[in-house]
């Protein structure tokens, strides 16, 4: 008998290679064994009969390898052929092709007489009806037949170093020697999902296709239920954290808004009172503000800091990178000079004050701005009231909680352009409260989105240089991946080179992560102040620039960013009253990359593309559970399975709302779910 919770290294059954391969797969435990899902099931209780078409469905089929052929071309490259004929065939069976291009360690693996299962999608190609770069398992003559085959079989996700039926049958094998007291059922009362050693067993190894059903509901619902108690204890400890109220009259919010250039719009003022609540309220604020780019958040963030500043606390505002640090310094030094309020800069190439005389006569800055520098360089805040976190996404939970985690708790607001489509925000920001920012202030200029073919780059550059006569300027961004690749910078510095001689004689400068943080702000200023037209740059330009004349866009290669963040960066533009264009350049014609591009091109609302987004690169990438430091979903499917999701985030909030510190026995199994993730959160807080 074998315990859940201990190690595999202790069970000598398991050679040990295969224990360090498991090791890498984050498979170190019977536990983890055993929730290492499959990715889909083969029903191998009866094969179909080879088809004599092609079809859409990728279908699971038996055979026994009768040939095989290695052919060349164009040099180097490889098609490795296995022709596969139905066992006992009729004469009417037509044998199939079996194909993988490029791919050597398959040839090492196959060879005539062999019998193999395969699974893929048959397809024309000639005369002859293939299956490219199929699924595969050879049967061997010594199987465990009753592991491997007569069944419906498991299909496990990667298993690198380890094959499908390796997997599988330490998979089988732990579940048939698994103590069963020793897998506990965590399920809230009146869930009526039966026992989960039941669950384990049909998900991996279902008697019928229909058992497979209350398994996964089984372990999805535990799944979700385990998050929801997780994310309900965190709001309700951070409800019962001493909070102060940090909200001043708004003698000084009232002398900002009618200093403004421009009149608020209806949702800005519906998130001013929103905050203001909050605010003024004892209980600390942790308030999520969702609003598209060019929305205005930064107004709304202003404000409450005002609101918190004039109650006689200090505010901070952190952003991820320097850029936009200075950026937002300049516009609040700006805005906020006439009000007298002390402001200071903190990145890590510069630390500065606003030169204003104080409020109160005392040295301390009443708005801080910084980088996260402001976490680590010494700055004592001794009166924080308010901390507002610009382009959350872009910080880790352990950066934000550095920030927030201190007593008395300040507010906190952080702030999001990437639309969360609303499933989403029940679970990665469910323990926070939302705000949404759900429309545009109305001067803006529209922005019209094309693709283009590289080949046209013509016509696109003879456009450009109409848009920079008339006095616009322009963006044209690479696709840098890991910005401190040298390789990367020395292609964008030559490619610098090329646009300076396309675009003579308008001013181009180039940007991107690796230049110093003073010279890059320098570039910046003269960007802002229209003494360069174009700025050729990487994705440091992604969050917050606020340049409106800067209306045309180009980006290169846009097929290599997602689409989340090609709407981030056409954010940049369509700022002022100028019509905006942005231009996406791709070579590539895939049908994916054309589906994801059009989507730009017709689309410019960032919920409505979060929501394509999400549909196009399907379940499993949920946008942030990282930085939600939630653990990641083995089982569950946001999209698919929001009902169950729904289902058990109201049994967790019944729960604690009952009994908020779990202190009734029947609750006491409940703690474990919560105390080992605080855990491992706040183990990343150091
Ligand atoms: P984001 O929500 O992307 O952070 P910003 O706060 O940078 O957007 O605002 C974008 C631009 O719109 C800024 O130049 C800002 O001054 C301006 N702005 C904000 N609110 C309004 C409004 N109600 N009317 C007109 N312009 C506005
Ligand atoms: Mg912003």
């Amino acid at each position: 008998m074998i315990q859940l919770s201990q190690a595999l290294s202790e069970l000598d059954w398991i050679p040990r290679p295969k224990l360090t391969a498991l090791r890498r797969l984050g498979i170190e435990t019977v536990e983890d064994l055993v929730t290492h899902f499959p990715r889909r099931h083969e029903d191998r209780r009866e094969f179909a009969g080879f088809p004599r078409e092609e079809s859409d469905v990728p279908i699971c089929l038996c055979g026994e390898v009768v040939k095989t052929q290695l052919r060349r071309f164009g040099g180097w490259k490889k098609i490795f052929e296995a022709t596969l004929q139905e066992s006992d065939a009729n004469a009417l069976s037509q044998p199939l092709v079996l194909r993988w291009f490029n791919l050597h360690y398959v040839q090492k693996m196959i060879a005539t007489g062999q019998r193999l299962v395969v699974f893929g999608k048959p397809r024309l190609r000639g005369q002859r009806l293939c299956l490219e770069h199929p699924e595969f398992e050879v049967i061997e003559n010594d199987e465990e037949i009753s592991v491997h085959f007569r069944r419906i079989t498991p299909i496990y996700p990667a298993t690198e170093g380890l094959s499908q039926r390796t997997f599988r049958g330490l998979t089988y094998r732990a579940l048939e020697s698994l103590d069963e007291d020793s897998v506990e059922t965590l399920l809230p009362h009146g869930v009526d999902l039966g026992e989960r050693i039941t669950a384990l067993r049909q998900i991996h190894f279902p008697t019928s296709q229909a058992d497979l059903i209350p398994a996964r509901e089984h372990l999805v619902f535990s799944e979700f239920f385990a998050m929801q108690m997780l994310i309900a204890a965190r709001r309700s400890a951070a409800a019962s954290r001493s909070g102060q109220a940090h909200c001043g009259a708004g003698v000084l919010l009232e002398r900002f808004l009618r200093g403004l250039p421009f009149d608020l719009t209806n949702a800005q003022v519906r998130v001013i009172d929103e905050l203001r609540r909050d605010l003024a309220a004892n209980r600390p604020m942790n308030r999520l503000l969702q609003g598209d780019v060019g929305s205005g958040k930064t107004v709304v963030a202003i404000a409450a800091m005002l609101l918190a500043a004039e109650g006689g606390f200090q505010a901070a505002l952190m952003a991820p990178t320097q850029i936009l640090a200075e950026q937002h310094y300049a516009v609040l030094c700006r805005w906020l000079e006439p009000l007298r309020i002390k402001i200071s800069l903190r990145t890590a190439d510069r630390q500065e004050e606003s030169f204003l005389p104080l409020v109160s006569g005392d040295e301390r800055p009443d708005i801080l701005i910084g980088t996260h520098a402001l976490l680590y360089e010494g700055v004592s805040f001794d009166n924080l009231g308010l901390a507002v976190i610009d382009e959350q996404h872009k910080f880790g939970v352990s950066q934000r909680a550095r920030l927030t985690a201190r007593e008395p708790a300040p507010d906190v607001l952080v702030m999001t352009a990437t639309p969360i489509p609303r499933t989403l925000t029940m679970t990665v920001y469910g323990d926070l409260d939302v705000s949404v920012i759900d429309e545009m202030p109305s001067n803006r200029g529209k922005i019209i989105t094309a693709v283009r073919d590289q080949s046209k780059l013509g016509e696109v550059l003879s456009f450009m240089r109409e848009r920079l006569e008339a006095g616009r300027q322009a963006y044209i961004v690479y696709p840098l991946i890991d910005e401190s690749e040298k390789l990367d910078v020395k292609a964008a510095a030559a490619e610098f080179e090329t646009w300076c001689d396309r675009l003579r004689p308008f001013r181009c400068e180039l940007l991107h992560g690796r230049i110093p943080g003073p010279e890059k702000q320098a570039i910046m200023d003269r960007f802002r102040r229209g003494e360069t037209s174009v700025l050729i740059s990487t994705t440091v330009i992604e969050v917050g620039v606020d340049v409106p004349n800067a209306t045309i866009m180009l980006i290169e290669n846009a097929e290599r960013f997602g689409l989340a963040q090609l709407h981030q960066l056409r954010g940049r533009i369509g700022r002022g009253e100028h019509k905006s264009y942005c231009i996406l350049l791709s070579a590539e014609k895939s049908p994916e990359t054309v589906a994801k591009l059009g989507v730009l091109e017709k689309i410019s609302d960032g919920f409505e593309i979060a929501e394509a987004d999400w549909n196009m690169r399907g379940p499993g990438d949920l946008l942030g559970t990282a930085q939600s430091g939630l653990p990641a979903l083995k089982l569950g499917n946001l999209k698919t399975d929001v009902r169950i999701m729904r289902e058990a985030r109201a049994a967790a909030i019944a729960i604690l709302e009952a009994d908020p510190d779990l202190e009734a026995s029947d609750n006491q199994r409940f703690r474990r779910l919560i105390v080992e993730e605080r855990g491992r959160t706040f183990s990343n807080v150091s």
